[in-house]
């Protein structure tokens, strides 16, 4: 993906869209809409297929913003008289428009920063992973870390994983990172393990792993046991580069229609480049930013006395974060029964009940909603021990606690999910993309997993989550994964779970608007609400199941702002 600057996309957006669009460039942060000084609306569409996500007028074919706020919606000639000399008008030529989408669990900043320094892993081939890694290499002083990203165990045409003696073939003399694009397992080489003095003979740590085969490391690395190699990786960067990350992957995630991100982990840095952003107009979504429960960040936002919420409609402050298991995607979130063909294999914990408590009470008593990241059946259940416990003393009216992926589920869990108000938070686009892993956890328990029609069914407002990088940002994709359940080559997983486009469209745009607490403010098109909204070339309720994902994103508007133009 080619870094494009601020300047370029401009000039790209002002050779499709023309200046007009570009007037509402500068971030707007306007209170109520102003629908009381003149009737004129700033931009009106027409003839389009409205689906607003909102029961008082399901359908329009047309609708009217002003000053960043829908003004009004309905048919076309009941908005043609909002239309003044000042009037932006689209004709949307009969097609679809949604609400913007929403994905409440991602990781954009420190993705957008990914892109541009560490080494694109997302390769198909052993061969062809050893030369990015070598090219990078050469590029690289000697004893500089060589970091690699996106790489996935499961999608190699020689059908075995990376291993340090891949790595060592092509990098001999850099120590490599190389990262799997869930996140919580990396490669490493014999450079890098030099370096942190880990050898064959080291132990495993407490909620970590090093994997051993024939009496040798094989190269991959586990959750905690990381941080000894993790910690000797310069995270320099300048704030320039931090900000000009956050502009390349708003531009790649406004392209996909999102307009609104929550990035559920991060530190001061990630906030001010953030803030930079917003205040070039290089921020394209809303963004609802969780401080991680370890960092400075969170410490000085507790000192301070702010709280969740605090912020505005662009750039507000979310839940704190915690990890409490391993990961879906590498096959390590811990499960009450074991993985299949590993019969001692249950995955990983990486907090233990006292810890989830203790962090829990800490965010009820400094005013934070808490989003625990908890993917197994077994750490779902201790996160919920803690959020009944934390109500039962300190109750609050409306805590809306997060279960951050709660990926496997049962229906003891369900009911106190459903009881305690919580918002799971289960990949949207897995199903799909990650097809070849869920051998590893069977049919069965494929009916429990990512499972979306459960959580509608007992009435839990579940949002809409990539976990980007982990999984595609896509939100097309994401409708095709929740209504098929297919994978990419076509094969079902756990199909009693799929929810029909209806109700996969309120998942990725409302029920994320929820999680957030911004309900009232977001995630349909409903005069008064914030104006953003998406045209989609064609409309997922008709074309081929299959071929949602295809459907081009024509334009993406946030606030009355267009962010994309195809
Ligand atoms: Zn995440």
């Amino acid at each position: 993906m080619s870094e494009v600057s601020r300047r370029d996309f401009m000039a790209l957006s002002g050779l499709a869209a023309g200046g007009a669009v570009w007037a509402g460039c500068a971030p707007t942060n306007n209170g109520q809409a102003d629908t009381t000084s003149s009737g004129e609306a700033d931009q009106v569409v027409t003839n389009a297929n409205v689906y607003t996500v909102d029961d008082v007028t399901p359908r329009a074919e047309a609708f009217a913003l002003k000053s960043g706020r829908f003004l009004a919606i309905g048919r076309n000639d009941e908005v043609s008289n909002l239309v003044g000399r000042g009037t932006e008008v689209i004709d949307a030529a009969g097609m679809t428009v949604f609400p913007g989408f929403i994905d409440a669990h991602n990781h954009p900043s420190s993705a957008g920063m990914r892109h541009l320094t560490q080494v694109d892993m997302n390769i198909r081939t052993i061969e062809g992973m050893k030369s990015a890694l070598a090219e990078r290499a050469q590029n690289t002083p000697p004893g500089e870390w060589v970091v690699g990203f996106l790489y996935d165990d499961t999608k190699i045409q020689e059908g075995r994983p990376l291993t340090r003696k891949d790595i060592d073939e092509a990098v001999p003399n850099h120590p490599v990172a190389v990262t799997h694009r869930g996140g919580h397992t990396s490669v490493y080489n014999s450079k890098a393990f030099q370096l942190a003095g880990i050898t064959v003979d080291t132990p495993d740590p407490p909620g970590g792993h090093f994997y051993r085969e024939n009496g040798e490391l094989t190269g991959k690395v586990a959750e905690r046991a990381r941080a000894p190699l993790s910690r000797l990786i310069p995270g320099g960067s300048t704030r320039e580069e931090r900000s000009e990350g956050v502009a390349l992957i708003g531009r790649l995630m406004s392209e996909s229609g999102l307009t609104s991100v929550h990035e559920t982990g991060g530190s001061s840095q990630g906030l001010t480049a953030l803030q930079d952003a917003y205040e070039t107009g290089d921020l394209r979504f809303r963004m609802y930013y969780f401080p991680s429960g370890g960092s400075g960040l969170f410490q000085a936002l507790k000192q301070a006395g702010i709280r969740s919420g605090f912020g505005d409609e662009m750039l507000r402050v979310g839940a704190v974060k915690y990890g409490a298991d391993g990961s879906a995607s590498e096959r390590t979130m811990a499960m009450r029964t074991p993985y299949i063909g590993r019969p001692d294999d249950y995955g990983i914990l990486t907090m233990t009940q006292d810890e989830i408590y203790a962090a829990v009470d800490d965010a009820v008593q400094h005013g934070f909603q808490i989003g625990i990241h908890a993917n197994g059946d077994k750490t779902i259940d201790m996160c919920l021990n803690a959020y009944e416990r934390a109500q039962r003393d300190m109750p609050q009216a409306d805590p809306r606690f997060r279960l951050e992926h709660c990926s496997l589920v049962d229906d003891e869990l369900l009911q106190r999910i459903k009881n305690i108000g919580a918002i799971p938070t289960p990949f949207y686009t897995y199903i799909h993309f990650h097809g070849e892993k869920w051998h590893e956890y069977g049919a069965d328990k494929m009916e429990w997993m990512f499972a979306h029609r459960r959580f509608l069914d007992y009435g839990i407002p579940v949002a809409g989550a990539s976990d980007y990088p982990p999984g595609p940002f896509e939100p097309l994709m994401a409708i095709q994964s929740m209504t098929t359940r297919k994978d990419m080559s076509g094969q079902e997983w756990g199909p009693s779970q799929k929810v029909t486009v209806e109700e996969a469209l309120r998942i990725c745009t409302i029920n994320g608007a929820h999680a957030s607490f911004e309900e009232s403010i977001k995630g349909s098109i409903t005069p008064g609400k914030l104006a953003d909204y998406v045209i989609l070339g064609d409309d997922p309720h008709t074309v081929d199941p299959e071929s949602i994902k295809q459907i081009p994103v024509v334009r993406t508007v946030v606030g009355g702002r267009t962010t994309h133009e195809a």
